[in-house]
């Protein structure tokens, strides 16, 4: 058995700390899953907080969340042009990212259809290559917007690239292209609504540019790539027991590649979380980029030497004893007096964790 147990009460003081940083409209990011946490129990505990704009990277989590009963704006971070996927987008009340010509007919068109305005935000691309508009076609982005009368702009918004670089030039480059442009569609006669550019780490270290509105994700789960001089906490530890105890000899191997050895006789204990439960695929990286697990269980694999650590019932942390397998680890339990079944506590980072995993909420 294991479970990942998120603490609400951590959660809330993270929340806290963020809103009294700002008077910004929080958005609150949950694409991932929300992070690993399960998007519709940490959607609800959202909403009894009072955070009531949500962003998804996917659509599916979109309307997972209407037909779940939301009634918060979501804000969907992708572009599409896809006209079935328009279409939904619409009928669910959702607003999306338009960061093309082809993103803005596809929901003005399905907008038609339906008989409706569909609220968008559009995307500046400031720099980062991805959705967005280039920053400075203000002019082509309203002369072409004006012709579509089944659209209305919500926000405009821009996502920076590199806000944890040390001496952060290309922010500053950033902000003032979207600025840029931001005053170019006003001059034309455009609204550009709520503006919103600022993530967890530019939110953290730039006041000056919460603007309408900041998309936070990490920094709700305490997980920034910066330092944490804010005192936001870590949010939540997966929970397993001890599924066998037994005695082992000196000079014994454990686990593959024999990468130890007992140096005296050991107690063992095994616990059943390994890499397939995205278990130890990370080690100190706190920021969010799971397109690179697969090159840390690599870089794991051939590197393993940093202890690893979990914890018994009595806080007492004992080591991890050789590589982490599929999945079971085992774990030293020489001169502790844990037994058989006892419950044991692992950190970790909750997107990291297989979504088969259960989560509570406590
Ligand atoms: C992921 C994401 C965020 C949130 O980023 P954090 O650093 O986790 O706060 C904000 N905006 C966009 C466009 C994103 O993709």
């Amino acid at each position: 058995m294991k479970k990942m147990v998120i603490e609400k009460e951590k959660l809330k003081h993270n929340l806290d700390i963020i809103k009294n940083m700002t008077s910004s409209t929080i958005i609150a990011v949950l694409k991932g899953n929300g992070y690993g946490l399960g998007i519709l129990d940490y959607a609800r505990f959202l909403t009894e907080n009072s955070v009531n704009y949500f962003a998804v990277s996917e659509l599916d989590d979109a309307i997972l969340l209407r037909e779940s009963g939301f009634e918060s704006k979501i804000l969907l971070l992708t572009s599409t042009s896809v006209e079935e996927e328009a279409e939904a987008i619409v009928k669910y009340n959702i607003m999306p990212t338009v960061g093309s010509q082809n993103s803005a007919l596809a929901i003005n068109e399905a907008a038609k259809r339906l008989d409706k305005i569909a609220d968008i935000h559009l995307k500046i691309d400031t720099g980062f290559g991805r959705f967005g508009f280039l920053w400075d076609k203000w002019d082509e982005i309203s002369e072409f917007l004006k012709d579509l009368k089944n659209i209305r702009i919500e926000g405009t918004y821009s996502h920076l690239s590199f806000p944890f670089e040390k001496k952060p030039k290309s922010t500053h480059i950033q902000f003032e292209k979207y600025r840029k442009c931001i005053d170019g569609l006003k001059a034309n006669g455009i609204n550009p609504g709520i503006l919103h550019i600022a993530n967890s780490c530019t939110f953290l270290r730039f006041p000056s540019m919460h603007l309408d509105a900041v998309r936070i994700g990490s920094a709700l789960l305490g997980r920034i790539p910066i330092e944490n001089r804010y005192d936001l906490y870590k949010i939540a530890y997966l929970k397993s027991n001890i599924v066998e105890v037994k005695d082992l000899p000196a000079n014994h191997f454990i686990g593959y590649a024999n990468t130890f050895k007992t140096k005296r006789p050991t107690r063992i204990g095994i616990v059943p979380v390994g890499y397939m439960d995205g278990y130890g695929v990370e080690k100190s990286r706190d920021t969010f980029r799971f397109r690179d697990i697969l090159r840390y269980v690599y870089h794991d694999l051939k590197t393993f030497k940093k202890k690893i650590y979990i914890k018994l019932g009595d806080k007492k942390a004992v080591p991890v004893l050789g590589r982490i397998s599929m999945f079971n680890i085992v774990v030293d339990l020489t001169g502790t007096d844990a037994k058989l079944g006892d419950e044991v506590f692992m950190e970790i980072n909750p997107i990291l964790i297989e979504s088969t995993v259960r989560r509570e909420f406590i």
